[in-house]
């Protein structure tokens, strides 16, 4: 917008020859002043007896120069009076005032027709001083001047001078210079002052630009565009404008200059800023402090440095606090759901000053080739990225099953990557478990005859993990109740068996460490047509049939027979990698479970080794380090490289030197068992070195050595599903021995191995090692040496080991492992272990432990060894609570687990009462505690289930006693609803 801006100042100039002080307006600058001429005006009058220059002086005696003439008697006056040359200083248009007095002509005696009141006044230009002889004609009229007021004979006498003022302009002027001329034609008239003067707007200093003196315009319309010059240190990007009026004001000003950066503007010019203070262009207009963390050692200067350490990115505006990277996230979690990861942490405790923090995600897992790190590879997906996240989570989904993988999680701010390293992150080491092969989707047929079908299929797309093996269902078509399952460790398999010119349906899995997958579509394939006679047609199946159960009949006699002598193991020599089983309704119709045989049974200990393992060449192992203690000698970890395969890590158990053959025989007997098992949750026997000393045995490396240390040392550091998933290892590990007949007796903590990928393996299987080399084994009142604390109390009290004192022991695992390897009845002695668990006394449920799992502990720790749950019951339980995390929710109340005590066997959950009598004496019905016991209600669990006619029944017939007792049971239902989580 526009302004109108008005100047207005004056110049007061004292004269020196005139003793006297003029005042003009700033913007008017004299040309000729009259009064503050010394001396003669030098003025020419012509006639010379027309104007004549009168000597006064002022009250300050300083001189006034007045011309007059006053020849009113007189006829035929022309009486001029020609000023000097007057030159114009490049004016074109001048002013001219004059000061006067004129006689008013009336006031004059008698008829003075000639006298006159007015005067004219004339210009001449000329560009050089001409001085004399101006002809008349040459001049150029102005005006005629008339006075405002005259003054009369009255006036004079008193002495009063009725002083005019006329001011007229001329212009425009071209020449340098000009006169002037006052024309008298009979008037009486005293010409005072005469000043002649332009107009100019004056200097000024408007929005940072210098305006210099600027002359006015020839017109008096005229506006004189002028440009400023920008003061010192100051710039503008248009030249700032102002208008010049002929009334030498300045107007309409455009545009400004601004400071450069480093300079403020200070009383309309621009002055440094000074060290510590700094100013950008575009900032505020004075200089500002330095913000925090930034100083400026100089003058002038355009912005502050940053402190070492702080950091400022381009887009940070120079009035920000210099800043610097975050410190790293916090408290990092992780939740692993099967092949999924939720990582979780809160923002870093110094965001460095910023609000831009980001999180990125740096993934590596543990090769399986290499054992290194290495990155994830990018079918692993992040949601909803993996950098740049603005929020503190991410869920990581797509990873591989069983697999030890480190996240990073790194926090960035704006000026991360100004500093290169140290990266701020924190790392979470993560294991994923659960994870089932995907559906196998590409099954075909091969050769194909009339009774044989070969079958070949392509691993699944995502294996999850190494494949075990697969399983081939088939059935004749519409004839589903009764199929066979034949499993294979290749991918392709010879059915055979099978009826001419007949479609079957194929379904085919594949199970890795983590369990089955899902079963693939449905593939149908027929079988060759039968080309023999048509009469034999009929008739040849049954034949068929009929010699195919007379051969699995003597099949099974002999290896009945053979079991017989050789305890069963004749299913060990089958092709170990293909194994058929055939359901009928669901039920198995030819199992074929292989079946432990006993070592000693074997009367060449040698024998029963070269049976069961494989002999290493010596030259094959490198032994790398001593990693425990055994039994018979150092175990050791290190490499075993056999011809033709890849060199893979080991353990290598040594038989130290000077061994009895008592202890050879020993020692080699835990590799026979061994060798007997393949499972994924069993230690596996990789071989024996016999030949050469020292004897060793070779089995797969756990590098998380074994469980009890292990959970130690991460106390606190799992999930829940992930300590479900070792313990469902272990269930499973112990289903596979019950199934083959092994029965452990050692199942602890300390037997149990984990990997790095956290799978668990049972080990520890020596022959009598159990009375040996258990250093928790104690010796029993019947001689025997038992690991107390871990063994139910019918092995304790008359050696029955059986499954179901392993599933005891399993339940003492389950109670170390919630407990991350605390000491089952800590400091207890064993005598007083044995007397509590005697006594119905069992560990109570350990901290933040899932109630669901904490109930099968107590059923493992039944009395009555046949109420005890199966390893195969025991391993489905688990499936479903890692399918279900949502039933691992509710925990044992942590109160129990407050002080070391142990709880009843029997009182149930959440119910305070201990006994049927307890309760009734605490409700003041004691009175039919033995009716309660005759009647069969004897523990609480099926008090509860009571109602009023069984109340009755028992002999409770008054109505407010059956009110009273039907109140407190529901009570006790409540409290045991609310303690027991639903599985
Ligand atoms: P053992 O004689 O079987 O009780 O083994 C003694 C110790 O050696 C164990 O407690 C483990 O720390 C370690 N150890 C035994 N076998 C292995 C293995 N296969 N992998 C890693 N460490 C093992």
């Amino acid at each position: 917008m526009r302004s109108r801006w008005t100047y207005v100042a004056w110049i007061c100039v004292f004269s020196l020859g005139a003793f006297r002080t003029f005042c003009i307006p700033a913007n008017e600058v004299n040309l000729l002043d009259s009064r503050s001429v010394m001396g003669d005006l030098g003025w020419v009058a012509y006639p010379k007896n027309g104007w004549e220059e009168i000597g006064e002086v002022d009250e300050n005696y300083a001189p006034i120069h007045t011309y007059q003439v006053c020849k009113v008697m007189e006829h035929n006056q022309n009486n001029w009076l020609q000023t000097n040359w007057i030159l114009t200083q490049g004016a074109q248009r001048v002013f001219l005032e004059l000061k006067f007095t004129l006689r008013d002509c009336n006031s004059l005696p008698g008829g003075l027709g000639t006298c006159k009141e007015t005067f004219n006044v004339y210009y001449y230009e000329t560009n050089d001083e001409e001085r004399r002889n101006i002809r008349e004609s040459q001049y150029s009229k102005i005006d005629t001047i008339a006075a405002d007021e005259s003054f009369t004979e009255l006036d004079l006498g008193d002495r009063v001078m009725k002083l005019n003022t006329e001011v007229r302009d001329l212009g425009p002027l071209t020449k340098k210079g000009f006169y002037l001329a006052f024309q008298d034609l009979g008037a009486c008239i005293a010409l005072v002052s005469v000043r002649v003067f332009y107009k100019k707007c004056p200097f000024v200093v408007r929005n940072l630009a210098l305006f210099p003196d600027t002359i006015t315009g020839a017109d008096s319309s005229q506006l004189l565009e002028v440009s400023g010059t920008c003061v010192n240190n100051s710039v503008a990007d248009e030249l700032p404008r102002m208008h010049c009026s002929a009334e030498g004001e300045w107007l309409v000003p455009i545009g400004r200059c601004m400071c450069q950066a480093g300079h403020e503007e200070v009383n309309g010019s621009c002055q440094v800023c000074k060290p510590g203070f700094y100013r950008s262009v575009l900032e505020s207009r004075s200089c500002s402090k330095c913000p925090p963390r930034s100083f400026s050692k100089v003058e002038a200067s355009i912005s502050c440095q940053c402190e070492q350490g702080y950091f400022r990115t381009q887009a940070d505006p120079a009035n920000m606090a210099c800043t610097r990277p975050p410190s790293a996230p916090r408290n990092a979690i992780s939740n692993v759901n099967e092949t999924s990861v939720f990582l979780e942490w809160t923002a870093p405790e110094d965001t460095g000053g910023r609000k831009d923090v980001r999180y990125n995600i740096l993934c590596s897992k543990i090769s399986t080739d290499s054992g290194h790190y290495e990155p994830c590879g990018s079918h692993v997906r992040f949601l909803p990225q993996r950098t740049g996240l603005r929020n503190t989570s991410v869920m990581v989904v797509d990873l591989l099953a069983h697999t030890n993988y480190t996240f990073e999680v790194e926090a960035m701010n704006g000026v991360s990557d100004l500093t290169g390293p140290p990266r701020q992150y924190v790392s979470l080491n993560v294991t994923t478990n659960q994870a089932a092969p995907s559906p196998i989707t590409v099954v075909k047929k091969g050769k194909t005859t009339k009774n044989s079908i070969t079958v070949s299929w392509q691993e699944p797309d995502r294996p999850n993990g190494i494949i075990l093996e697969y399983e081939i269902k088939y059935f004749e078509k519409d004839q589903e109740t009764s199929y066979t399952i034949i499993k294979s460790k290749e991918t392709e398999v010879l059915v055979d068996g099978l009826k001419p010119s007949s479609a079957y349906i194929f379904q085919i899995r594949a199970r890795t460490s983590a369990g089955y997958g899902g079963f693939s579509r449905r593939f149908e394939f027929e079988t060759s047509p039968y080309l023999a006679a048509s009469s034999e047609q009929g008739q040849v199946p049954i034949i068929a049939v009929a010699v195919t159960v007379g051969i699995i009949l003597i099949a099974l006699v002999t290896g009945f027979l053979m079991s017989g002598r050789r305890c069963g193991y004749s299913k060990a020599k089958q092709d170990p990698d293909e194994e058929k089983m055939h359901f009928h309704n669901g039920h198995i119709k030819f199992p074929s479970v292989r079946t432990y045989i006993d070592p000693h049974t074997y009367e060449d200990p040698n024998q029963a080794v070269h049976e069961f393992a494989k002999e290493i060449d010596v030259c094959c192992i490198t032994i790398e380090r001593v990693i425990g203690a055994g039994e018979f000698g150092e175990v050791c970890s290190g490499l075993l490289r056999l011809p033709g395969k890849r060199e893979i890590p080991v353990a290598i158990k040594t038989l130290k030197a000077g061994y009895t053959e008592k202890q050879r025989r020993d020692f080699l007997g835990e590799a026979s068992i061994m060798g007997q098992f393949e499972h994924p949750n069993i230690i596996h026997l990789k071989g024996v070195i016999t030949k050469s000393k020292p004897v060793m045995i070779i089995t797969e490396y756990m590098e998380n050595g074994s469980l009890d240390t292990f959970l130690k040392k991460n106390d606190g550091q799992f999930t829940v599903i992930q300590l479900v998933g070792m313990l469902r290892g272990i269930a499973s590990g112990m289903r596979y021995l019950s199934e083959m007949g092994y029965v452990h007796r050692d199942l602890a903590a300390r037997n149990i191995l984990v990997n790095s990928n956290l799978v668990c393996k049972v080990s520890d299987f020596g022959l009598s090692r159990v009375l040996e080399d258990d250093p928790e084994a104690a010796y029993t009142t019947r001689g025997g040496k038992i690991p107390i604390r871990w063994t139910a109390p019918e092995a304790i009290a008359y050696r029955k080991f059986t499954s179901a004192s392993d599933v005891w022991s399993y339940g003492i695992v389950m109670w170390e492992v919630m407990s991350y390897g605390e000491r089952p009845y800590w400091e207890m002695s064993n005598q007083d272990v044995i007397k509590a668990v005697e006594e119905n006394y069992r560990l109570p449920g350990p901290m933040d432990c899932p109630t669901a799992l904490y109930h099968l502990m107590m059923d493992c720790w039944q009395k009555d060894r046949n109420s005890r749950p199966k390893f195969e019951e025991i391993v489905s339980l688990l499936d479903k609570l890692i399918r279900n995390p949502s039933s691992l929710k509710g925990l044992v109340n942590p109160s129990n687990r407050v002080s070391n005590l142990l709880v009843e066997q029997g009182s149930p959950e959440g119910c305070v009462f201990r006994s049927v009598e307890e309760w009734l004496e605490a409700i003041k019905m004691g009175r039919y505690t033995e009716l309660f016991m005759e009647s069969g209600y004897t523990s609480l669990q099926v008090v509860t289930q009571m109602t009023l006619e069984d109340l009755r029944r028992v002999g409770v017939t008054l109505a407010g006693h059956q009110k009273k007792i039907l109140n407190s049971i529901q009570e006790m239902r409540v409290q045991m609803m609310n303690a027991t989580m639903p599985i």
